[in-house]
Order: C-alpha cells, then structure tokens, then sequence
C-alpha cells in the first residue's frame, strides 16, 4: 500500500506510473467492484465544497495524483509525491498491457461517435485490445437502465467513464455494485483526445506544466475554469499554515 497524501480533505496516493498499474491490476485480479480517481487541482478544489464528491474520492480504491498541481500542493505541504500520474497517461500504460494480460475494457462518455472513434484508435494503437462496448456520454434518467444492463453484460475489466468531473465520479459510485466491473475509472476528456477531436499539449508545455493554459487557450470555453488555479494554491497554503503554523 502506498502513503496518502491529504490535499485539502481528499487523500491522494503517492504512486508512480508503474505502481497505479499495478494497482489497478491487483483491482482486476481481486475482482470487487472498484472505483479509481485521477484528481487534479480543480477537482480537489471542487471537492472543498462539494462533500459527495469529497467522501466518494476518500473512499475510492486508488486517487492517482493527475496534474502538477497536485503533485506540487503534496510537495509543498511537505510530502512525498513521486510524480504525476496523469489519467489519459494511465489509460494508455492500461491499454498498452491489455493484449497480453486479456484485460478488457468499455468506454463510456463523450459526444455520440467520439468513444467509437477512440475504440478504433485504441485498436490501432494496442494490436489485439478488446474494446467490447461503447456508449456515448449523453443520456436521460430514463435510459440509466438500458446503460447499465449493457456494461453489465459487456463483462469487462475496466469501465472508462468520460462525463466530466464530477458527474462521472457520482454516476460511478452509484452505480458500481450495480455494474459488477471490477475497475471503474472516470477520464474526463480522454476519450476526444484519442479520438482527435481535442489536442493533448505539446511535451514540452507539459513538462513546463502548462498543459492547463494549453487547453484553455484551445477551448476558451473552459478559460473559466482557470480561477480554480490560484484558488487551489490558495488553499493549499491555508492548508500548510493550519498544519505548521
Ligand atoms: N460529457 C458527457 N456527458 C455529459 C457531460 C460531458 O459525456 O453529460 C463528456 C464530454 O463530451 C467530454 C467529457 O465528458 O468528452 C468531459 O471532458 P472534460 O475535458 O471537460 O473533462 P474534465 O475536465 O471535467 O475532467
């Protein structure tokens, strides 16, 4: 087992790359409905004010650190966080050892096609991966039945949920016993990044730790959200003068 970090309320565990896999992994092979969560700095200030998301990321079997700011907010509460682990990352390090350990998995979320499309580049990309079910991430009350019948059935290993945070993560602690999978993983925009539809940061913004302004300047849509930002820091250094003060 590895430490967990507490950053404002949520514990994040302080896992490398390799070790989520293998986490996650060890999930598939104990077989119980499981949840793993890939917080980065906005969901962990969503969390701060949002206590159903709070207790399902405290609760879940593995929070991966995602984003540097998380892993800077461990660093600078005085922590050890080896380093980040970004879910899109953990994703493809899954499916890149999917064919030869017969893990499978189904994508859900996102615009009609776009899961179909990242199926077929999944496909492409990791040789002899089952991809065995897609459904698109727009849905009514009403069809949940018919959604979850088909994960259900689809029998895999690991469920992708691609709704945005937080509906992803709430719709997945509702309904895991329900679905029966044994790794459940929300993946915000993984799936219009492999299906080409919105771009990934270039390498060196995201060694800069840039890929924050990347996506904002690529969707302005969401420049909104980039308050979150300096209000995570902010926090984050409440956090470390209540605890050294
Ligand atoms: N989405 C969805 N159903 C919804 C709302 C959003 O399938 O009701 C999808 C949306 O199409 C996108 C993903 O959820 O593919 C959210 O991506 P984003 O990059 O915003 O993720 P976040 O930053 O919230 O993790």
């Amino acid at each position: 087992m590895s430490e967990r970090v507490e950053i404002l309320g949520v514990k994040v565990d302080a896992v490398t790359m390799a070790q989520a896999v293998e986490r996650v992994t060890d999930l598939i092979c104990a077989g119980k409905p499981s949840i793993v969560a890939t917080a980065n700095a906005e969901m962990l200030l969503r969390a701060t004010h949002d206590d159903e998301l709070k207790n399902i990321l405290n609760a879940a079997n593995l929070v991966v650190p995602d984003g540097a700011g998380t892993v800077w907010a461990a660093r600078h509460l005085g922590k050890f966080m080896p380093e980040r682990v970004a879910g899109f990352d953990l994703v493809q390090e899954l499916m890149k050892i999917a064919p030869a350990r017969d893990i499978k998995f189904f994508l859900f979320g996102s615009a009609p096609g776009i899961a179909d499309k990242a199926k077929l580049k999944a496909e492409s990309l990791y040789p002899g991966i089952k991809i065995v079910g897609t459904r698109n991430g727009y849905f009514k009350p009403a069809d949940e039945p018919e959604i979850i019948s088909l994960i259900k059935n689809s029998r895999a290993d690991i469920l992708l949920a691609a709704l945005g945070v937080p509906k992803q993560e709430k719709w997945l602690a509702k309904y895991k016993d329900e679905l029966n999978i044994p790794v459940s993983i929300g993946v915000g925009g993984t799936f219009d990044v492999m299906a080409g539809v919105v771009k990934r940061a270039p390498l060196w913004m995201q060694k800069a730790r840039l890929e924050w302004l990347f996506r904002a300047m690529l969707q302005p849509s969401r420049a909104g959200r980039l308050i979150a930002l300096p209000k995570f820091v902010w926090n984050v250094h409440k956090q470390k003068k209540k605890t050294n003060p």
